[in-house]
C-alpha cells in the first residue's frame, strides 16, 4: 500500500512512484507486482487474484481451509549473500512444509517482500526459485504486498483437507510408534560450515539448506494413519516435544536408528556433540506418530518414498522425552533454536 512519500496510486503501474533497470525500464510498485508476480491461476475455485483488495476463492463442500505463514528476515534466516532463486524457492517451501505437516493439499500463497530497493536481475531471479516450487505443486501466487525496507519475505500458504482429515500435534496416544522423515542435520551442518568456514563441500548438505523438499506427498498420504505430525523447523527435539506437549504425553527414542548422512555422522563423531542432528533445525522433514496398528501400512508407504523414513521411538506414560544413544542417556543442553531465549 504506497504511503505519503510514495503516492503512486496509479494501479497500471507507470505514473510516479518508478525504480528504474539497467535497461532504462520504469516500473511502479504495481508494475513490478505485473511483472514478476502475476501468473496465471492453476485452480478453478481462484475467483479473484492479483489485483483487487482481496483474493477470493471458493472453497469446495466437506473441505477445511489450512492456513500458515512464515517470516524470513535477511541476517536471521539467511545471508545477505543468498542467491535469490533459492530464497524465493526457500521462502515458499517452509510454508509448504506446514501444510505438509498437516496433511494438507497446498492451493494458494500469498507474499509480502520488502526489498531495500529495485534490483531486476534480483526479482527475476527471487521470482524464478519461487514460482519452481510453486509449479510442482500447483500453488496459485494470489496476492501479497510490496514495500520498501530491510529484505524480508512473509509466505503465507493455505491449502485444504478433507474435513477432520487434518493433522494435528495434539492426537498422539501412549504405544503410538514415532517415525522422522529423510536425514536430519544436513541443514544444519551446512549453516555451520558457511558461518564458521568449516569447509564441508558435501553440495547435497548445501541444496538441504538452500533448497529443502516440503514433505507434502507424504503429508497427504499418511491422513488417516498418523495419530500426530509436525514440520522439523526448530530441531528434531524441540518439535517432538511440541507433539508431547499438545498430547500430553512422554516418549523416548533411540538416536542410533536415526538415518544420517556420512557427513552429520562424521561431524558428530569428530565434535562429539552427539545431539548435534537433532537440535539443529531447518531440516523441514516430517516428525509423526502412528498407532501401532498402522505399522505395517507406514512400511509399505514409506519404501516408496524417495527418502527414509525412520522409526526412533514410541510414546509412553511418563512426561518426559527419554533420549538414549545406543541405550545410553544422553543429555541434552537445548532442544533446539528459538528465536527469544
Ligand atoms: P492493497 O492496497 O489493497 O493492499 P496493493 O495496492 O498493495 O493492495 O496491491 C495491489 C494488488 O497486488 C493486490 O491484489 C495485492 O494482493 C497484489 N500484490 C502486491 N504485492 C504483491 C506481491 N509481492 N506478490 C503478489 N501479489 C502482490
Ligand atoms: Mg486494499
Amino acid at each position: 500500500m504506497p504511503t505519503d512519500t510514495q503516492p503512486n496510486n496509479d494501479k497500471t503501474g507507470v505514473t510516479t512512484n518508478t525504480e528504474s533497470c539497467g535497461s532504462g525500464l520504469q516500473l511502479s510498485e504495481f508494475g513490478l507486482i505485473g511483472r514478476y508476480f502475476n501468473r496465471a491461476s492453476q485452480h478453478k475455485g481462484l475467483i479473484k487474484g492479483v489485483g483487487d483488495d482481496c483474493a477470493v476463492i471458493n472453497i469446495e463442500p466437506h473441505m477445511q481451509l489450512l492456513m500458515t505463514v512464515d517470516t524470513l528476515v535477511e541476517g536471521v534466516h539467511f545471508s545477505p549473500d543468498v542467491q535469490p532463486d533459492d530464497l524465493g524457492y526457500k521462502a515458499l517451501a517452509v510454508s509448504l512444509s506446514d501444510l505438509a505437516a498437516c496433511g494438507a493439499e497446498p492451493r494458494y500463497a500469498t507474499l509480502a517482500i520488502t526489498l531495500p530497493q529495485v534490483d531486476h536481475d534480483w526479482l527475476q531471479m527471487f521470482s524464478s526459485g519461487l514460482f519452481e516450487l510453486a509449479g510442482q505443486y500447483n500453488v496459485d501466487l494470489i496476492g501479497g504486498d510490496t514495500t520498501r525496507g530491510p529484505l524480508t519475505v512473509t509466505i503465507q500458504a493455505s491449502g485444504v483437507a478433507p474435513h477432520g482429515q487434518a493433522l494435528l500435534r495434539n492426537g498422539a496416544r501412549e504405544g503410538d510408534l514415532i517415525y522422522v522423515t529423510g536425514q536430519i542435520g544436513d541443514a544444519g551442518l551446512a549453516l555451520q560450515s558457511n558461518l564458521n568456514q568449516l569447509n564441508y563441500n558435501d553440495v547435497t548438505i548445501h541444496k538441504r539448506l538452500n533448497r529443502p523438499e516440503p514433505r507434502v506427498q507424504a503429508g497427504l498420504e499418511l491422513r488417516q494413519l498418523a495419530s500426530a505430525c509436525i514440520d522439523v523447523s526448530d530441531g528434531l527435539l524441540a518439535d517432538l516435544a511440541h507433539i508431547l506437549k499438545s498430547s500430553q504425553v512422554g516418549a523416548g527414542i533411540e538416536l542410533s536408528r536415526l538415518d544420517l548422512s556420512e557427513s552429520v555422522r562424521r561431524y558428530q563423531e569428530h565434535t562429539g556433540r552427539l545431539d548435534f542432528a537433532v537440535t539443529a533445525g531447518d531440516d523441514y522433514e516430517l516428525c509423526f506418530t502412528v498407532p501401532p496398528e498402522h505399522q505395517n501400512e507406514i512400511d509399505k508407504l514409506s519404501r516408496q518414498w524417495p527418502f527414509h523414513c525412520s522409526l526412533i521411538g514410541a510414546i509412553d506414560h511418563s512426561d518426559t522425552l527419554t533420549v538414549l544413544n545406543n541405550g545410553d542417556p544422553l543429555e541434552i543442553r537445548h532442544q533446539g533454536f528459538q528465536h527469544f531465549s
